[in-house]
């Protein structure tokens, strides 16, 4: 946590819940606080993206994803905090990750993990909503999300998902829909989102899981191009591949330190 007061990292009205949530599943659901769900995301390192947080090859300025996602897009955000490390069924955080939008879960069991979610996002922004505002070098006035790829019908679950969150429902804003260009695994494009409304906010960008970053980093670069000041990206799980070369010790490494909400990646 840094100098700038929580409430100075929120916008007009938008104030931080008296208490944050604690993270654990509702009652009667299998309890998992967020130090049995999460792994630490390092502070950018030898090895260590300074933007995704994510491993790269020493000597070079990003990882491979993100120097691929940036050359596709006239605006790339520099600012990426993800609240955790991820990866696939390993991970507990994968299972509320994706269970919170499952349509084929049973109501109860996507509650559960949507409560999960939204008590991630709420403690990690009060915590550290300071840190990112001083590493960005302004607050946010705004919280979008990054729009569902394709297929899915109605709002997305995680525009659903921050609007039902005291602390942040003030703020939240939509401006982003789906563009006509194709987006996949590093695959971005300025036309992947479109931007429609009034622009000049300076925009919080959450996403539920960052893995190359091409659908983030093309909501962010639409969200410029209307004229938006992107704050940062906050995806709640950075996905890791630690079958891939020298990752998978990144991977071992993370995982043995021990959780905290409390301390981010944008902290040393
Ligand atoms: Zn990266
Ligand atoms: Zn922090």
């Amino acid at each position: 946590m840094r100098g700038i007061g929580k409430r100075a990292a929120y916008g007009p009205g938008v104030q931080p819940a008296a208490a944050p949530a604690p993270v654990t599943a509702p009652a009667g659901a299998a309890p998992a606080p967020a130090a049995e769900l999460c792994v630490r995301v390092p502070a950018a390192g030898r090895d260590v993206c300074p933007v995704c947080h994510g491993w790269r090859r020493p000597g070079f300025e990003l990882c491979l994803s993100c120097q691929r996602v940036r050359r596709q897009l006239s605006n790339f955000c520099r600012l990426v905090a993800p609240v955790s490390l991820c990866v696939g069924e390993e991970s507990r955080l994968y299972s509320v990750l994706t269970g919170y939008k499952s349509e084929r879960a049973s109501p109860y069991w996507r509650d559960a993990r949507r409560q999960q979610l939204a008590a991630l996002f709420e403690t990690f922004l009060a915590a550290h909503g300071g840190c990112i505002a001083e590493r960005a070098g302004t607050r946010w006035d705004a919280i979008a999300t990054v729009p569902t790829s394709a297929g899915r019908l109605g709002p997305h679950p995680l525009a659903s998902l921050v609007a039902g969150i005291p602390s942040l429902a003030g703020a939240h804003v939509e401006p982003l829909s789906r563009g006509h260009a194709a987006l996949g695994h590093l695959v971005a494009s300025d036309d992947g989102y479109r931007c429609c409304e009034p622009t000049g906010r300076r925009v919080l960008l959450l996403d539920d899981t960052f893995t190359s970053g091409a659908r983030a980093q093309s909501a962010a670069s639409a969200l410029a191009l209307g004229g938006a000041t992107v704050v940062a990206i906050v995806p709640a799980g950075r996905m890791v591949r630690p079958a891939f070369g020298a990752s998978a010790a990144f991977w071992a490494r993370q995982r043995r330190r021990r959780f905290e909400l409390d301390v981010c990646c944008l902290e040393r």
